[in-house]
């Protein structure tokens, strides 16, 4: 087969499965990229980099970010992430079924390098291949502020799937200009403090096609973790909250004094442990901590059944930035007037306005 009709069959295979965007990267476009960006490390000879994304629905990202329910959100998470695992099976099989090229379907989520991050050991963990390097790569968008793929067509609210290849597809143009415009509205809906409104990232330059991405200093990656995972999640103003009843601000609690490891120790200490939080909110953190080890047992997030996991509680910074600047910041009213969340005795979740 011609790698042109190639690539035309692979393109429709992912629209097919629901993907709304499909590009192809190069290696050659990744190789001043960080080492995540490598696609030697999955598949030596790989040559293009085949990249899919499924945006999120306006109406679902509404009812989360007003706390109305999540569990649309959750659907679509699912779908996104079960579909871009099977798509790039399915991908990587029609290339291994039709050629002589080999293939190396990508993990969406929770495949790292180094293991697991856990607050305790692995404070950084950098995925196989990173799909938000590829995505710019294969002129998807570019990276934003928040350090997600931002496109022009879908922001940044979106996810993606990915296969690796050795075939020699011609890649697409990149993307001529970055869609983020600087709103920082991911960085106003975090309540981590993991990345900075203000400095930017110097530590790790990320170049991909002679081109440098822009995006916020970094702090310490767990404490992204704690909130993505909805251990704790409390707005600065004490007014809102992430989808959790833990009302702690990990944003009060600056990079350096986040490095003293009994400050961590005494917060999972007080979630899951201390006889004073009351024992509800202490077994739905033992559930949340459950479901994160499912997801580090299994490693693929594809492969964990919907009702075993428990997010999406956070994920604010990429959920926010839709395309439309002004639905962006409607979304982010939304969340400011969201109120807290808490649970009742029967563990059922339910939000209140804070005035
Ligand atoms: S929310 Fe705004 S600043 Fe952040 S990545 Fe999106 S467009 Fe850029
Ligand atoms: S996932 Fe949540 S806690 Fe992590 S950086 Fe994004 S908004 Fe902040």
């Amino acid at each position: 087969m011609e790698l042109t009709e190639l690539k035309e069959k692979i393109k429709k295979i992912a629209l097919d499965s629901g993907a709304k965007l499909v590009g192809f990267g190069s290696q050659e476009r990744l190789k001043n990229a960080p080492p995540s960006g490598d696609m030697n490390y999955c598949l030596p000879s790989s040559q293009c980099c085949i990249i899919f994304a499924y945006p999120n629905s306006l109406t679902a990202l509404e009812n989360y970010f007003s706390k109305k329910e999540r569990l649309s959100l959750k659907k679509e998470l699912h779908f996104a992430y079960s579909n871009a695992w099977k798509t790039s099976q399915t991908i990587a099989e029609f290339i291994e079924n039709n050629t002589e090229f080999k293939t190396f379907p990508v993990v969406p989520n929770f495949k790292y390098r180094e293991g697991f991050p856990n607050i305790f050991k692995v404070d950084v963990a950098y995925p196989d291949f990173s799909l938000r390097y590829g995505a710019v790569a294969a002129g998807l968008g570019h990276l934003g502020w928040s350090g997600n793929l931002v496109t022009k067509e879908y922001g940044g609210s979106l996810f993606l799937g990915g296969v690796l290849t050795t075939a020699p597809i011609e890649p697409d143009p990149m993307a001529k200009e970055n869609n983020c415009n600087g709103c920082k509205l991911c960085i106003k809906s975090c309540t981590s403090g993991y990345a900075s409104i203000d400095e930017k990232e110097t530590a790790q330059p990320v170049i991909i096609g002679d081109q440098i991405e822009i995006y916020s200093k970094r702090g310490a990656y767990s404490k992204c973790g704690i909130s993505c995972l909805g251990l704790t999640g409390l707005s600065e103003d004490s007014k809102w909250t992430i989808w959790s009843p833990n009302h702690v601000s990990l944003k009060k609690i600056s990079n350096e004094e986040w490095k003293d490891v009994d400050i961590r120790r005494k917060l999972m200490y007080d979630l899951v442990s201390n006889k004073e939080t009351p024992e509800k909110i202490r077994n739905f953190n033992k559930k949340l901590i459950k479901s994160s080890s499912l997801l580090a047992r299994k490693k693929n997030v594809a492969l964990v059944p919907a009702e075993k996991h428990f997010g999406p509680r956070c994920g604010n910074c990429a959920f926010i930035c839709v395309a439309d600047p002004l639905e962006r910041a409607k979304l982010f009213k939304m969340l400011k007037n969201s109120g807290k969340m808490y649970i009742d005795d029967e563990g059922k979740e339910f939000t209140k306005k804070i005035t």
